[in-house]
């Protein structure tokens, strides 16, 4: 078991913590006269719970975790550069990641100025053998395994997980952003096992709420009281916290919107192959496609005359597009395009 005082910054276990009127006190009231709020009602006048606690009650009962392992933010993002903050000493850790891959661990390691350790997944999109990350890993840190991962879509199994994490002596961060549009198992079921493991998910796919700006971190109580004390006290507000609220209590739907994306992306492949500027299309558990052209900056710029904007990874991957999966008209659209050039 990773010792995780042990890799925790110095300064981060040394300070005190910011203490907010509504961390102070958590009791039931008539009049609050503590947090110097205007007293008018506008539905926002009052501060918002620091801890979330009634959307951690609703995630709890949804993942089947205890609330004390879970962590809200102001979308994955800000959970990500918390545990740079939390986590790395600049000079001193670094940050393994496993290019092509999502492009926010790069940005925030810069940020925090930790170096960034980049071993290249194989051909397939595969991590590299146990053997090859161990001669890369020298430094205590943090480990990114975007699983599934974007941009190329596929997933990494819970033994390969599980082996590195164990072998580790740092924070093994899985982003389970797409996790809902994927038949595999959550490293969820890891982290009784592991006590360095963060799984991250968010409202922001399957759960339609880009714009809320709504991530969930989940770990060991000891990581999560960490990231409690230093994350900005009201990092998520109300709007957001009562919209997460909404849509988790209308879960059918969801569902069923997850379940007919799943099909459109099946219906996608299926039309996509069959295209002569299609070289292939890379399986997916996600809500997007890779796909490579044999000319994909020409079928980008067609697209874009005809107002279809899709994301040009050729500088990553090699003539490829990521297409997201849109609506069936929407889906319908491009491939009439795609059939067109
Ligand atoms: C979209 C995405 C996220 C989501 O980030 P938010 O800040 O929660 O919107 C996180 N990780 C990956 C790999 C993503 O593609």
């Amino acid at each position: 078991m990773v010792n995780i005082k042990g890799i925790t910054r110095k300064n981060v276990l040394e300070m005190n913590p910011y203490s907010s009127a509504r961390s102070e006190y958590q009791g039931t009231a008539n009049i609050w006269l503590d947090a110097n709020e205007n007293p008018n009602e506008t539905g926002l006048n009052r501060y918002p719970d620091p801890l979330q606690t009634s959307l951690k009650t609703e995630i709890a009962a949804l993942r089947k975790v205890d609330t004390d392992r879970i962590f809200i933010g102001n979308g994955s993002d800000e959970i990500i550069d918390l545990l740079f903050r939390a986590f790395c000493e600049p000079g001193k850790s670094k940050v393994y990641i496993f290019p092509p891959t999502y492009g926010m661990y790069k940005v925030s390691a810069a940020i925090n100025n930790i170096e960034i350790v980049e071993i290249p997944l194989t051909e397939k999109f595969e991590l590299p053998s146990f053997e090859v990350i161990q001669t890369k890993v020298n430094a205590p840190g943090l480990l990114f395994i975007c699983s599934p991962n974007n941009p190329t879509g596929n997933s990494t199994s819970m033994e390969e997980i599980n082996k590195i994490a164990l072998n580790f002596n740092g924070i093994v961060v899985v982003d389970e952003a797409y996790i809902d549009f994927s038949e595999q198992e959550s490293a969820l079921s890891l982290l009784n096992e592991n006590s360095n493991i963060i799984i991250l998910q968010t409202f922001s796919k399957a759960y339609g709420l880009a714009g809320a700006r709504v991530g969930m971190a989940f770990s060991n109580p000891e990581i999560i009281a960490i990231l409690n004390m230093i994350k900005p006290p009201y990092n998520v507000n109300t709007l957001s916290i009562n919209v997460a609220l909404e849509v988790l209590s209308a879960n059918e739907r969801i569902q069923w919107q997850i379940s007919k994306i799943k099909q459109e992306r099946k219906l996608m492949i299926k039309q996509l192959i069959q295209l002569e500027i299609v070289k292939s299309v890379y399986p997916s558990d996600t809500n997007f496609l890779l796909v490579k052209f044999s000319n994909e900056e020409l079928v980008f710029q067609n697209l874009l005359k005809n107002g279809i904007v899709v994301r040009n990874r050729a500088s990553q991957i090699e003539n490829c597009l990521r297409i997201t999966i849109g609506t069936k008209t929407e889906n319908e659209q491009l491939i009439k395009l795609l059939k067109a050039i």
